[in-house]
């Protein structure tokens, strides 16, 4: 679609990507059925669309954070689709997710409790699924706890409360291929499937592979796996390469049109603080996005570092350009150089569906932002700000 409607700034988001990324997350892993992870607006791409374009690609189950992820989820998608919530509070809704048959997490012992008021409430048997701590130390049961929270879900089970549906964790280091972590927490998970069984509880879905694993450790697809920023086409991380090796590409193109273009002197220091200035006559091309719209302040150029990258030139001619000076709210500059040919209006792309400039694509990619402002590609796509349209097509 044009772009020429007086908006400084859009993100497209190419449904199907996500949807042809899921068909190669599948083929990843063709043993397992495959949870679409669609948290915090589906890493920014939309939470309902990105969950219909996984669904058309063959994601058998959604999975998300919050309980009003999940209930927004069982609004927009009906009754039918798996959905797993795993980031609950005391207090948390559970009779209305058990009613709505979203699919519970118990991460702790006293979710335990909430869980079976909350089957009582809704007068229907809550479904569960046990999130075991095996080495990340963040949210789970921890395997000391795990004996007694077993015991006790088996009891569960056996009055009619709840139905222990799946037991998983999460892992560490899946992105740093050969972490010594990843065969440990393996072990766990095994030692925990077994202290399981012996208290009587035989989960039919056991899930460990986030999108790493997904993509790079087959022993670990157990029945399902959980990926979510692979669904997006973004590589989990630098050390596992570029998306296009697994058959994955972006799904987001964040772009905006040039505010203002003009001459700036040899010498002049460009935006806060100076960190930049020009070393001769030059042009200068205003882009009216800030950190307000999601655009990491790290990715600031100067004197310190290279900052963010950016195509120039809707004509494909390849021209990427770094971030001159520092990130404002609402936009940065580029120094276009002397004599550029850009006008305001024209198109600038901060990141699209490509491999990224790091590995000689012409387009910047997220990744390639990430690395500019010292994070991962998943805060890039999931801090895009709502002020930000988003466009599907
Ligand atoms: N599973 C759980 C429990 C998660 O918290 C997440 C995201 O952080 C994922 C799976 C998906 O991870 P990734 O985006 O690395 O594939």
């Amino acid at each position: 679609p044009a772009f020429d409607d007086g908006t400084p700034a859009r993100a497209i988001v190419d449904l199907d990507a996500i949807r042809d990324n899921v068909s190669a997350l599948r083929d990843h892993a063709p043993s397992a059925d495959l949870m679409a992870v669609v948290k915090a607006d589906g890493y920014g791409h939309g939470m309902l669309p990105a969950a219909r374009a996984a669904l058309a690609g063959g994601a058998h189950w959604l999975g998300v954070a919050t309980a009003e992820e999940a209930l927004a989820l069982r609004a927009g998608l009906g009754p039918d689709v798996p959905v797993l919530v795993w980031l609950l509070t005391p207090g948390a809704p559970f009779a209305e997710l058990i009613a709505a048959g979203v699919d519970v997490t118990v991460a702790a012992p006293w979710a335990l409790d909430e869980v079976a008021a909350g089957a009582r409430a809704a007068g229907r048997v809550a479904r569960v699924h046990v999130k075991v701590d095996t080495g990340l130390s963040r949210n789970g049961v921890a395997m000391g706890d795990l004996p007694r929270v077993a015991r006790r879900a088996a009891g569960l089970e056996s009055s009619g409360e709840i139905h222990v549906v799946g037991v998983f964790s999460h892992l560490a280091c899946a992105d740093e291929p050969g972490h010594p972590s990843i065969d440990r927490q393996a072990a766990a998970f095994d030692a925990a499937l077994e202290e399981m069984a012996g208290a009587g509880l035989r989960p039919e879905v056991r899930h460990l592979a986030n999108s790493a694993a997904t993509l790079t450790l087959p022993g670990l697809h157990y029945d399902l796996v959980r990926p979510g920023i692979s669904v997006y086409g973004n590589s989990p991380g630098p050390l596992l390469g570029p998306p296009g090796r697994y058959g994955l590409r972006p799904a987001m193109t964040f772009e905006a049109r040039l505010a203002n273009v003009k001459h700036v002197a040899a010498g002049e220091g460009v935006s806060y603080g100076h960190l930049y200035t020009t070393t001769q006559d030059t042009t200068v091309g205003l882009v009216p996005v800030g950190y307000g719209d999601g655009v990491p302040r790290h990715g600031s150029g100067g004197a310190a570092g290279p900052g963010g990258p950016v195509a120039v030139g809707a004509d494909g001619s390849g021209r990427v350009l770094r971030v001159a000076g520092r990130v404002c709210m609402d936009q940065f500059v580029l120094d276009l150089g002397p004599g550029a040919a850009e006008r305001a209006g024209d198109v600038v792309t901060l990141f699209g569906a490509s491999d990224g400039v790091a590995h000689g694509a012409p387009l910047p990619n997220a990744q390639d932002w990430a690395d500019a402002a010292g994070t991962i590609s998943y805060e890039i796509v999931t801090r895009l700000a709502p002020r930000v349209p988003r466009t599907y097509v």
